[in-house]
């Protein structure tokens, strides 16, 4: 029976509680934590790393109807919420989990995307029609 993947049209965002980064103090595995979610206005984003003990904080920066402003795309802009590249979206630090692949790289912010893409990946049959805003439409069919 051939390996499947039934498209689950999950966006970036879904991803974007936590990452898993190259601490920028010691070069190791950390994290940057965001649990109350992409939209929670005056939330702590937290950086922690678990080898050097560095500790950082955030919030990002709102707009004059005090919601978050988010920057779409491959460059990083401080004190707002940068979705697309591989950093992390508060700190911009680089993603741990990202290798060189056909040219380009891939990457993943934590271990549930990085199985997500891997299901995707390793299937033999996958979904036809993915929402275009989905990480799936983004990859190769
Ligand atoms: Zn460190």
């Amino acid at each position: 029976m051939k390996k499947q993947f039934k498209n689950g049209h999950r966006m970036l965002e879904s991803f974007g509680y936590e990452f898993i980064v190259q601490c920028p103090n010691c070069n190791e595995k950390s994290k940057v934590i965001s649990p109350e979610g992409l939209y929670y206005r005056n939330a702590i984003i937290r950086f922690i790393c678990m080898s050097c003990g560095l500790l950082k904080e955030m919030i990002p920066s709102t707009n004059c109807f005090n919601q978050n402003v988010i920057s779409y795309g491959n460059s990083w802009r401080e004190g707002l919420i940068n979705i697309g590249g591989n950093y992390d979206w508060y700190f911009g630090y680089p993603l741990y989990l990202q290798v060189a692949c056909c040219g380009r790289t891939l990457w993943a912010y934590n271990l549930e995307h990085l199985s997500y893409l891997e299901k995707y990946v390793e299937a033999e049959l996958r979904g036809s029609s993915p929402y275009y805003l989905s990480v799936e439409s983004r990859l190769p069919i």
